[in-house]
């Protein structure tokens, strides 16, 4: 795929630059190899920063729902960005996935530009969305959430219902052929990496924004429990798509996070249809669509089998849903409703190892 204007651009102004700084770290990192502070922070980096993100999450929310806390809200997925780069680069999973062709020019352009409005302006529009209906509800009392539950039972317990949502929607992007146009395009990733997690279609962003809204504006938590919620949703959704290599062995358990979410991005269908979850990776676990065989590890192959040529430019990513079928996805290869495994006989299953 050619670049065009924009992508190139894109490419010399902030992406050259930022992979050149990026590189200094290199020589660090293969250092780090086989050394035994790499193998404490493998263990140790993410529950810290759990517990950061949570601790902040409070301190931010203490403040109330006020402009600057909004701000620094809707700014955080590019923050995370900032703190996320570097550690890639010290202790990738994939050496491969460290730089990209156009993909972060692109990303960056789908970040920032208002047409495309992901990232920022998701997150922004949900905060706001969800916040104003929680006060349009407010007359009518907190109704069935229990309020009087510890600060942090309620965050989790709101991820958990709201992922509820988003599992069976994710579910239904992927062996809905009509959906899958959609969700395609964040499948048509080559490398798991800090920004791509925002590459997705406009549509599926409008769909995503509304639907995961509705469990929080209807069981009406404290828009500071939102607010914290929404944190937390930033801090997995960094160890969902990092690349970073970390031993998440008993996390990979609870949350959609590490391996769980590179078997998800397989090329092949077999195993990419499995561990949807947004946050936590029960509901895949309950529902029999959890795919993590021990002892193995992914291979840093990805994107979608049946559409090689997927359009790797913003205008191509905006357009593909709309083509015809064997423009992107070649004639034969389509995924039908056939190709999904009946409800009654779910095709993976809790610890079922893949030959
Ligand atoms: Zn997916």
């Amino acid at each position: 795929m050619p670049f065009n204007l924009l992508e190139a651009a894109g490419a010399y102004v902030l992406v050259r630059p930022m992979n050149w700084a990026l590189r200094h770290l290199d020589g660090l990192s293969y250092r780090l190899e086989g050394t035994l502070l790499r193998r404490v922070l493998q263990h140790t980096l993410f529950p810290v920063a759990l517990i950061v993100s949570l601790y902040a999450g409070f301190e931010l929310a203490a403040n109330g729902v006020t402009f600057n806390s909004l701000l620094t809200l809707v700014l955080l997925p590019f923050i995370k960005g900032i703190m996320v780069a570097p550690i890639e680069r010290l202790m990738p999973f994939s050496r491969k996935w460290l730089e990209g062709g156009n993909d972060t020019s692109v990303d960056l352009i789908l970040f920032m530009s208002g047409a495309f409005w992901n990232g920022f302006g998701k997150y922004l529009l949900q905060v706001l969305f969800i916040l104003s209906l929680i006060e349009v509800l407010e007359p009518y009392g907190h109704g069935l959430w229990p309020a009087e539950l510890p600060g942090v039972a309620q965050v989790f317990l709101l991820i958990l219902i709201k992922d509820f949502f988003r599992y069976w929607l994710h579910r239904a992007m992927h062996e809905v052929p009509f959906l899958w146009r959609f969700h395609a395009a964040h499948h048509s990733v080559e490398r798991l990496y800090w920004l791509n997690g925002i590459r997705s279609h406009p549509v599926e962003v409008v769909i995503q924004v509304f639907f995961y809204a509705l469990p929080f504006a209807l069981l009406q938590p404290s828009a500071e429990i939102v607010m914290v919620a929404i944190m937390m949703q930033l801090c997995i959704g960094a160890f969902q798509h990092g690349n970073i290599d970390l031993k998440l062995r008993f996390w990979e358990h609870i949350f959609s996070i590490g391996d769980n979410h590179r078997y998800h991005h397989y090329p092949n269908k077999d195993v990419g249809d499995s561990n949807y979850g947004g946050e936590f990776i029960v509901w895949d676990m309950l529902f029999g669509t959890f795919y993590n065989p021990k002892n193995e590890r992914p291979s840093d192959v990805i994107g979608i089998g049946t559409a090689p040529n997927y359009p790797m430019t913003v205008a191509g990513l905006l357009i593909a849903p709309f083509l015809p079928d064997q423009k992107v996805f070649g004639p034969d290869n389509e995924r039908t409703s056939s190709d999904v495994p009946p409800a009654s006989e779910p095709s993976l299953r809790v610890g079922e190892a893949r030959t």
